[in-house]
């Protein structure tokens, strides 16, 4: 499609300047770009809608389409993922963020896998894996009459193929490693990050089942098994492996836990089997050979100033529209992505999974004067998310009424339960949009603020200071506004303690840090009971949490219906990707 010369001109804000030119405008032979936003935008736009003329039935013309699209994107309400920004329209044309590969218990499945890793890094996606097939160090192995060096062994092969991929210039890949708490080498995989810096491409997550909770619970034994034999390996006792992980990611952020058996009870496929593994930020479970495309809405810029009632004050008719639009172009994002295997491409084809969620959550609370730990605002998560996965549900309705139910549809536990068709077998997810929400220029994810004003370290050493925009606003509306103050602030991040500020305005702009750990898990709980997938939620700490704080996070996490957590305690790392003027 040509790019209509009227198109509105996109309006940048400065960091999204700097992370399109270094990673996402295409660029010629001698590293200049061949592109500004106005043309990435509507590469992007113009690919995407062009899909639509596959489909005869469909209620949109393409052109049309192109040009809602291109209007959605550079009004920042909404952003697919990295890759399709990155590689819609071009030769490349793998757009879709998250896999999960297979690690079968051979030398050849495995090699495979890290092999199609490479493959997917290379093109901008993030792997995830589960290392739970594989038997355990020192278990025989038939062929040679050797002893096998299991899964951490072979890990460190999957980090080192990541570290030698940069993808497209500098993104470095990502992965997850999952390990189920019943092999016999959990101990070693629990203290696999002890020393800095080892499978640093890696987060690692140790998948808990019921059974094991249970044993916690009891403070009981839990057996072991050999997954390639399924012979009894033993027991351990479930409280102290649970304090050894409790106390490891304290230490160090890793390994994070996922809930395997609440993962699988929302597997909306079973028939093609179990899901293992998550994407690399762990919001996204997946089948062996899958792969999905997310975007997010951008929920500040749905603020209605001027009325008086919560519910007024957001733009519920334009929510609607928006997601609506964005079901549509995530749909037609798996037909115009091309993946690196046949295999994926079956798996893609025949769920068809899209991961819609949102960003700018702290921003509109900010702008609602709702503080983020407050009943109100976990009220009011729930009730965002329930009209999304509502109306994203109706939107993949009339896309199953254009086009066709996903083609497992049948099998599905909708067919099963006649409760469809949907055109896809997920809707929503919400990802961390870490840098999605640069170029949006608003908070990322659901995540509170890490600071009001900050440094962000960005690709080689870069560094962007921010200022929250309706921080600012609000203090200048105060009159309370002042360089000084603005300084100060930059080398706190925080307000909690500057007593000459009113109370309401410290009870409203809170960051990461001056939440209590248990409305980190309140608010990704009740954004979960309404997504699909998974919610992308990091428990940011400060360096004073202690082990017993840890504890009670994973606990509250498994109480409160969560797919998995994160925690991370500031300065906990030598090298970390936010901090504050007093961190540094
Ligand atoms: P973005 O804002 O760039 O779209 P997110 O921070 O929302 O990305 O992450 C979404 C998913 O994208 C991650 O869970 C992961 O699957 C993938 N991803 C993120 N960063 C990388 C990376 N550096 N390399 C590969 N995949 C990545």
């Amino acid at each position: 499609m040509k790019q209509p010369e009227d198109l509105q001109p996109v309006v940048l804000n400065q960091n999204a300047e700097v992370v399109l030119s270094k990673r996402y405008y295409r660029k010629g032979p001698d590293g200049e770009p061949l592109e500004d936003a106005t043309g990435l935008f509507w590469r992007v736009a113009s690919a995407i809608a062009a899909e639509e003329g596959k489909y005869p039935d469909s209620s949109c013309r393409a052109d049309e389409l192109a040009r809602e699209f291109y209007d959605l994107m550079t009004s920042w309400k909404f952003l697919p993922n990295s890759p399709t920004l990155m590689n819609a329209g071009t030769d490349l044309g793998q757009l879709a963020a998250c896999f999960v590969l297979p690690v079968g218990d051979s030398i050849e499945e495995i090699f495979d896998a890290v092999k199609h890793a490479a493959m997917i890094h290379k093109s901008g996606g993030g792997t995830g894996f589960s290392f739970s097939r594989l038997r355990p160090a020192a278990s025989r192995v038939g062929s040679t009459g050797g002893v096998a060096s299991g899964p951490l062994s072979f890990l460190r092969i999957f980090n080192t193929a990541t570290e030698q991929i940069k993808q497209g210039g500098t993104r470095r890949g990502a992965n997850m490693g999952i390990l189920r708490v019943d092999h016999p080498d959990i101990l070693e995989f629990i203290r696999a990050k002890e020393r800095e810096g080892e499978f640093n491409n890696f987060n690692l997550s140790v998948a808990l089942t019921e059974d094991f909770m249970k044993a916690v619970e009891k403070g009981e034994e839990y057996p072991l098994m050999a997954p390639h034999s399924g012979e009894a390996k033993g027991t351990l006792n479930a409280r102290e492996v649970f304090e050894i992980l409790v106390q490891k990611a304290w230490e160090s952020g890793d390994p994070g836990i996922v809930f395997i058996d609440r993962i699988n009870r929302d597997n909306p496929t079973p028939a093609q089997g179990e899901m293992e593994s998550t994407n690399p930020c762990g919001e996204q479970p997946l089948l062996p050979y899958e792969a999905c495309n997310l975007g997010s809405v951008n929920l500040a810029g749905l603020y209605l100033a001027g009325h008086g009632s919560t519910a007024d004050s957001i733009d519920w008719a334009e929510l609607k529209r928006i997601i609506r639009l964005s079901v549509r172009f995530l749909d037609n994002v798996i037909d115009a992505s091309r993946y690196p295997l046949d295999r994926i491409t079956e798996t893609v084809h025949r769920n068809r999974k899209i991961g819609l969620g949102v960003m700018g959550w702290a921003d509109l609370l900010f702008q609602l004067r709702i503080p983020y730990d407050s009943q109100d605002a976990v009220k009011l998560a729930g009730r965002v998310m329930e009209f999304i996965r509502a109306e994203g549900r109706a939107a993949s309705k009339q896309l199953a009424k254009e086009r066709g139910p996903f083609p497992a549809y049948a099998e599905s536990v909708f067919g099963q339960r006649d409760l469809g068709p949907y055109r896809n077998a997920t809707i929503t997810t919400i990802a961390p949009t870490g840098t999605l929400s640069i170029l949006a220029g608003c908070s990322s994810g659901v995540e509170p603020l890490f600071a009001l004003s900050f440094a962000r370290h960005v690709m080689d050493g870069e560094r962007l200071v921010e200022v929250n925009p309706y921080f600012e606003q609000a203090l200048k509306d105060e009159q309370c506004y002042s360089e000084k103050l603005m300084e100060a602030v930059t080398q706190k991040g925080s307000v909690q303690t500057m007593e000459h500020l009113p109370q309401h305005m410290r009870d409203v702009f809170v960051t990461a840090m001056d939440i209590e750990p248990v409305w980190h898990l309140k608010m990704q709980a009740a954004f979960q009971e309404y997504t699909d997938n998974a919610v992308s939620k990091t428990v940011n700490l400060p360096n004073s949490a202690t082990i017993d704080d840890i504890r009670s996070i994973y606990w509250m996490a498994y109480e409160r219906g969560c797919k998995g957590v994160t925690v991370y305690r500031d300065g906990c790392k030598q090298s970390q990707v936010l901090c504050t003027g007093d961190g540094e």
